[in-house]
């Protein structure tokens, strides 16, 4: 590796990214008129077998983000309200169903009419409770029929029965969506798009591997942006094509010394929902205290390694039951554990979501606990996902500030 680091600009990748997610995008669109049926997926749903059956498979979660990340959410938001949605639950959700209310999103600005109607909506409830509420808004809506995945939570060790119990629940959608994907399930084709979906993992597993690296060439920032493939393409060729030239490009920056945040000083872990709204704003704070946040675990959500073609049922149910949001304390506290060590962390952020308190992890200890064991500082953000009414940008900048002058002063 060289010796001296040099800043990074923007990655080469990104300008084909822009142009996969655009043509998803459109394609969601134009779909219909080509006989395609819509499934609305939760964004750990089964999405492969939603593929197989060769539905336009689209993630409302990724639209909410983009409410979020376009700053759209806070005029929308109150309309849900108004439809009786808590502002206590769910950003996404309440968003989302003020975008569909008010009939603006951020696909007209890519000249799309909006996001697609469902055929169907699947849901599995492994990461919360609202997303099964926020797809039965749309099924009364609509009249379409709205099935999913009940996962139980805060899972600690996932013995057979629940695997078994999940796998079960997986196959049994398969005779309840081949009459609105009007095709039978083709067990090559299932197993086709598990394999892309598992290159997809990998090469995602390797993109974030490369902040290992010190200076990282990559950020939590790039990657809230450099995911979407591995969230709404995975099972597709496509995305597995994305992430090998991205992949290239950065072990090439990691053999050239590239650093994401020139004269990186420090390296910080995020914990929780990214603030959409607020990312461009600390990334530049983050980068101008020279400190770079290297790892989270939202961006490493996307990663199952369990998935495997030759045995789709069972596979996707131990990977969709993995997942960090639905273990318990004990686990999460492991999994953390071994990202702070792997990423060689000097400190942890926790964002305490208001709205998302499945994906806020500082409220039973955890901090204090691993700040014990590990010796490693935290420090809690209130903020929300997409709600900015619940963040104070004054006070996350100077509590960020004074966070990083107590990592420099240990
Ligand atoms: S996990 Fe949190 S942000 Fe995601 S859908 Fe559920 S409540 Fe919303």
């Amino acid at each position: 590796m060289a010796t001296t680091t040099e800043p990074r600009r923007d990655f080469e990748a990104t300008k084909h990214m822009k142009a996969l997610m655009g043509k998803y995008y459109a394609d969601l669109t134009t779909g219909p008129a080509q006989g395609k049926k819509t499934a609305w997926c939760t964004s750990v749903g089964p999405a492969e077998l939603l593929r197989a059956l060769g539905f336009n498979v689209y993630f409302p979660e990724n639209h909410g983000a983009m409410l979020g990340a376009t700053r759209m959410a806070a005029d929308l938001i109150p309309l849900a309200n108004a439809r009786g949605f808590s502002p206590d639950i769910c950003s996404y959700l309440t968003s989302d169903i003020g975008s569909y209310l008010k009939g603006e999103s951020p696909f007209q600005k890519m000249k799309l009419p909006g996001p697609p109607r469902a055929d169907v909506l699947v849901f599995n409830t492994n990461q919360c409770r609202d997303v099964k509420d926020w797809f039965q808004f749309y099924a009364r809506e609509w009249k379409v029929p709205c099935v999913g995945i009940h996962t139980p939570r805060s899972l600690g060790e996932l013995d057979d029965s629940i695997i078994e119990d999940v796998a079960r629940q997986i196959q049994a959608l398969v005779p309840q969506l081949e009459p609105i994907a009007g095709q039978k399930l083709d067990p090559a084709k299932l197993r086709a798009v598990m394999e892309w979906s598992r290159q997809c993992t990998d090469l995602w597993k390797a993109v974030l591997e490369t902040a290992a690296q010190r200076p990282t060439p990559i950020t939590f920032f790039d990657g809230t942006i450099q995911m979407g493939p591995a969230v709404v393409l995975r099972g597709t060729p496509e995305a597995v094509d994305y992430y090998c030239t991205l992949l290239a490009e950065l072990e090439q920056g990691v053999a050239n010394g590239t650093a994401a945040v020139p004269e990186e000083r420090f390296r910080i872990y995020w914990e929780g929902m990214p603030i959409w709204g607020k990312l461009r704003d600390l990334s530049t704070q983050f980068a101008s205290l020279r400190t770079a946040v290297v790892a989270s675990t939202y961006c490493n959500s996307w990663i199952f390694d369990d998935l495997d073609p030759a045995d789709p049922y069972r596979s996707m149910a131990r990977a969709y039951c993995r997942l960090f949001i639905c273990r318990s304390e004990d686990r999460k506290e492991q999994y953390l554990e071994q990202m702070v060590a792997k990423f060689k962390v000097d400190g942890i952020l926790y964002h305490d979501a208001k709205t998302c308190p499945n994906n806020s992890n500082n409220r039973y200890q955890m901090p204090q606990r691993l700040e014990q064991k590990l010796s490693r500082p935290y420090l809690v953000i209130n903020g929300d996902l997409n709600d900015l009414r619940l963040y104070s940008e004054e006070q996350a900048r100077t509590n960020i500030e004074a966070f990083i002058e107590q990592l420099a002063e240990r």
